[in-house]
């Protein structure tokens, strides 16, 4: 079974953005840029899903510019046996994102595709819905386990107040959460292993996509600042505060 794992390049999470002066987005010139996290997540359980026998090959995707060959370089040192760049300068959004993976789903035949339930960029939590959408793929979002057994996964689900599991008959698609697992350190000798390993790069017209956006951002701004806050004595003053000053108790 074929694996495929969509990974994003985004600003890395430890860095703390900036809103261009002129709101039409935030400044990532010179910026850290790294994986998506939840990228990461499902890239470590695509490979254990190989070392555990129940994958034979897992294959990488990056969509964007150049740069993004690093993030499948860094994929590939986690495990992933080869990557697909599908280049281009446009800015991409998820809609446009999911028809590739789509085109690339036609083509490779996986017999899961898992992306990170969300990018910590533009936080959308769209790509993996739409593209199961758009292939007619059974859909198990915000993994937390996932286990295969035959031609069907289980999927277990963090949601409100508990654990769900599905059952979904591959091939599927699975958005990866948090605690799905602790992605591995890459090694030193994997990155340079990593350098070896296959990275085909397709445009997006190679595919016969259109990826011309279809949403326009109006306008980005900064968070309200808010006030210094005080510090109360003890706990009467603060029912206090909360009383007379704030109303709401
Ligand atoms: P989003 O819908 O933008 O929140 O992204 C959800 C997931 O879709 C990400 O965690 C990635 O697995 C995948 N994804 C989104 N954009 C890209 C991209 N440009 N290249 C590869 N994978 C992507």
């Amino acid at each position: 079974m074929k694996v495929i794992v969509p990974v994003k390049r985004v600003v890395d999470y430890n860095v703390k953005v900036r809103v261009k002066s002129d709101g039409t987005g935030v400044d990532i010139a010179n910026v850290k840029m790294s994986m998506n996290p939840f990228d990461e997540i499902a890239v470590e359980e695509a490979v254990r899903l190989k070392e555990k026998g129940a994958a034979t090959e897992v294959i990488a995707v990056s969509c964007g510019v150049a740069q993004c060959q690093e993030t499948l370089r860094t994929a590939m040192a986690i495990g992933a046996d080869r990557a697909i760049l599908v280049e281009t300068d446009v800015e991409l959004q998820p809609l446009a994102v999911a028809k590739l993976l789509k085109a690339l789903v036609d083509k490779e035949q996986p017999g899961l595709v898992i992306l990170g339930k969300q990018a910590i960029d533009d936080d959308a939590n769209q790509t993996g819905q739409m593209l199961a959408a758009l292939a007619d793929l059974p859909q198990a979002t915000f993994a937390s386990k996932v286990e295969i057994a035959g031609d069907k996964a289980k999927v277990t689900r963090e949601i409100d107040g508990g654990l769900e599991t599905l059952e979904v008959n591959l091939p599927a698609v699975v958005t990866t959460d948090l605690r799905l697992n602790e992605p591995r350190y890459v090694t030193l000798p994997n990155i340079m292993k990593a350098k070896k390993k296959p990275l085909e790069t397709v445009k997006p017209a190679d595919l016969g996509v259109d990826v011309a956006p279809r949403l326009k951002t109006l306008k980005v701004a900064e968070p309200a600042k808010r006030g210094a806050g005080v510090k109360v004595p003890d706990v009467a003053a603060l029912v206090d505060k909360l009383k007379n000053e704030a109303k709401v108790i």
